[in-house]
Order: structure tokens, then C-alpha cells, then sequence
């Protein structure tokens, strides 16, 4: 640790970025404090958690799809071992095709090289999916998983308080005292302070993105695969399902809609002809960016950001964790895709 500091580090939030990054810098052995009130419309408390490295409407692979799934897969099981549950649970998505051309388009992409590696056409026979209403057919993209991001939110701060390691509060700017060589929270000293404060945080660049999602039971439906035909269908076992989510840019704080839950459910009786039963309604607000890409960096001598992880936070925060670690640490430069600057002009 630095001379004279209480901690190396202090993060402000215990989202999915302050979670993920947090035990990224205990892994490199740093002493880090979190900062953390559970305010309303977080956006971890609600995410379902679905890794996938295809961007369904158009059939292509997400930013540095290869190198964000290894690192994350690779993180989320190290993070189960050390907290003794899985929180990585390797789930295979089926695309339903919503049109002929849609069906066309998958069946092109498959010859792409790098696409094709993880996009198939699903043709195998299985029974739950089969009852699905699928005129033009169905894909598969096995190289999905899910995360079971609140037990893990749930283990890892349960870990940090057995340490003294978290104090539940909420932090106003204003309780952030810059001294000569780095800041001062209450008696609590570092050379750095990291904000992972997600859609709370006032940050250049930050867009706050509302998605609503539901909790259903679909009884007799048996759906062993994560499904997406408009909106993903995630089953959580014993025919209970996540589905979701909506986006919305306007009143993202309004909380769950009656449009939101129609909307839904709408979409979710295209797929499954059904009885569906409605257990939750849930709502909460993604950190994205104006250009869609994480923000992180140093924001000034002794402050950081980590934010905008948006609507793939799960997959992204690993790398984005190292990254930002390699930086503030070892001195590597930050990507200029991600660096907080790079909305400054
Ligand atoms: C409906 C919905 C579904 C989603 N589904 C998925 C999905 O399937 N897969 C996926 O990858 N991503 C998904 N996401 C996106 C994912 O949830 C986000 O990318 C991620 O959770 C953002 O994490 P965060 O830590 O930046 O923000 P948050 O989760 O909002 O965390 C911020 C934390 O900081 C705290 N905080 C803020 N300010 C202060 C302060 N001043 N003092 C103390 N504490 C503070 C907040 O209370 C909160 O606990 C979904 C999002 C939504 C809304």
C-alpha cells in the first residue's frame, strides 16, 4: 500500500462495475474501500445477465466479441471458485427468424469466417423449442452463457463487509476532499478514487437507457435454451422465465409502465402460445454512451472512471476491469475508444 494512505483505492458504487472492478484489483493484490447505497433504478439489481457475442437485428459480432467473451468466462468462473458458487453458467441462445429475409441473412453470415464461428443453423430436433411459432426457422449461437449477476453482486459484497472492506453510503461529491496527493472520503484516504457509479454518475458522454423486463411462469413450456424473438426469453428453472428488456431514452426513472409490461408481453405471446402467468415486473437504468462503448480512464490526477458497460455490461466489465487496471497501475495507455475524452470536444 502507499505510505500514509488507508486504502490504494476507493470506488464509489458496487454495481457490476464496482464489483467486477474491485475484485479485479484485490486479484493484483491492491487494498481497495467501496463506497455503496443501493439506489433506485440501479441496473445490475435488474440485468438478466445473458452473454452474447452476436448483435441479433443485424447478425454481426459485438465489439472485440472473442477476446470480451474468453476474458469474462475466465473471470466469472475464477470469481465462483473464490466464492464457492457458479456464477457462470454456459446457456446456448436460439434466434427464432422473425422473417424469410432475416433467415437469409444468418444463413449468409455463417460464411463469414469469424461470424461463422459462432452462429449455426439450428436443425436438431428438440420438443419445447419445436412448439415455438417459427415460420422461417431458427438459429443457434452456443457460445452464450448467463450470469447470475445478483448472487454474485450479493457474494462479493458479502465478502467485502466481512473485510471492512464496504461502508453503505451513499457518497456526495461534495464528501470527496482532494488533498495534495490524492483524495479523502470521511477518515478514509487513497491516491485514487474510482467512480462506478453507473446511470448516476455525472459524466460526459453518459447516456441513461431505461429497460423494463418481466418474471413469468409459463407452465409446460420446458425451455432448456436462453430463446430471443424480439425480446429474450431466459429460463431460471421450473418453467419460471426473465423476459426482457425495453429501451427507453425519455423519463428513465419512471419506474415499471403498464406500455412497458404490454409491450412484453405482446412480443413474448408472438413466440409462445401459452398461458402466461406475470410474477415481476422490474425496471432499471443501463450507464450506455453516446457511441456505445465503455468509459474508462483517469478523469483527473487522483480520480477515474469506469462506466457506460450499457446493455452488455456482463461480457464487457472483465476486460473493461483489466484495461483500466493495466492503466492506472503498470502505465499501459488507455484504448482511445474507451478513454472518457474522446467526448470532451
Ligand atoms: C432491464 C435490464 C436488463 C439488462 N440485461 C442485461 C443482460 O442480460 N446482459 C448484460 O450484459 N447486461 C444487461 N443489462 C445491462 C447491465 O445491467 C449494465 O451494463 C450494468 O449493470 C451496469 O453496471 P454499473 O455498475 O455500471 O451500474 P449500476 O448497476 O447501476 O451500479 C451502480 C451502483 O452504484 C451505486 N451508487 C451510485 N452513485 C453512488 C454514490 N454517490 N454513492 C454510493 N453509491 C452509489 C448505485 O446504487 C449502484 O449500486 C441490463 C440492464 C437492464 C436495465
Amino acid at each position: 500500500m502507499s505510505t500514509g494512505f488507508t486504502h490504494d483505492v476507493i470506488i464509489i458504487g458496487q454495481g457490476l462495475a464496482g464489483t467486477v472492478l474491485s475484485a479485479t484489483m484485490q486479484q493484483r493484490g491492491k487494498r481497495v474501500l467501496v463506497f455503496d447505497a443501493p439506489l433506485a433504478g440501479r441496473a445490475s439489481e435488474v440485468a438478466a445477465g445473458l452473454v452474447n457475442p452476436v448483435a441479433l437485428r443485424r447478425t454481426v459480432l459485438t465489439w472485440r466479441a472473442s477476446e470480451m467473451l474468453a476474458i469474462a468466462g475466465a473471470f466469472y468462473r475464477d470469481l465462483g471458485l473464490r466464492y464457492d458458487t457458479p456464477f457462470w453458467h454456459p446457456l446456448p441462445l436460439v434466434a427464432i427468424f422473425p422473417t424469410a429475409q432475416e433467415a437469409g441473412i444468418w444463413q449468409l453470415r455463417i460464411s463469414d469466417p469469424e461470424t461463422g464461428r459462432f452462429i449455426r443453423m439450428d436443425t436438431t430436433s428438440d420438443q419445447s423449442l419445436d412448439a415455438l411459432a417459427q415460420p422461417y426457422g431458427r438459429g443457434i449461437i452456443d457460445r452464450c452463457a448467463w450470469v447470475d449477476v445478483r448472487l454474485m453482486l450479493a457474494a462479493h459484497r458479502a465478502g467485502l463487509l466481512a473485510h471492512g472492506d464496504l461502508i453503505e453510503q451513499r457518497v456526495d461529491p461534495s464528501g470527496i476532499k482532494h488533498t495534495v496527493d490524492g483524495v479523502r472520503i470521511g477518515m478514509h484516504t487513497a491516491p485514487l478514487v474510482v467512480h462506478c457509479g453507473g446511470p448516476f454518475d455525472k459524466l460526459n458522454g453518459l447516456v441513461q437507457v431505461k429497460g423494463e423486463g418481466l418474471t413469468v411462469r409459463i407452465p409446460g413450456l420446458h425451455l432448456t435454451k436462453a430463446v430471443h424473438r424480439g425480446v429474450f426469453v431466459l429460463p431460471t428453472g421450473d418453467d419460471i422465465y426473465r423476459v426482457g428488456a425495453t429501451f427507453a431514452w425519455d423519463d428513465v426513472w419512471s419506474g415499471p409502465t403498464e406500455g412497458g409490461r404490454h409491450l412484453l408481453l405482446d412480443r413474448l405471446q408472438r413466440l409462445v402460445e401459452r398461458e402466461v402467468e406475470v410474477l415481476d415486473h422490474w425496471c432499471g437504468v443501463r450507464p450506455a454512451s453516446k457511441d456505445r462503448r465503455p468509459i474508462l480512464g483517469r478523469t483527473g490526477p487522483h480520480e477515474a472512471v469506469f462506466n457506460g458497460l450499457g446493455s452488455r455490461g456482463v461480457v464487457l466489465a472483465p476486460w473493461c476491469a483489466q484495461h483500466l487496471c493495466d492503466h492506472l497501475f503498470d502505465g499501459t495507455a488507455i484504448d482511445a475508444e474507451v478513454a472518457p475524452d474522446r467526448f470532451d470536444h
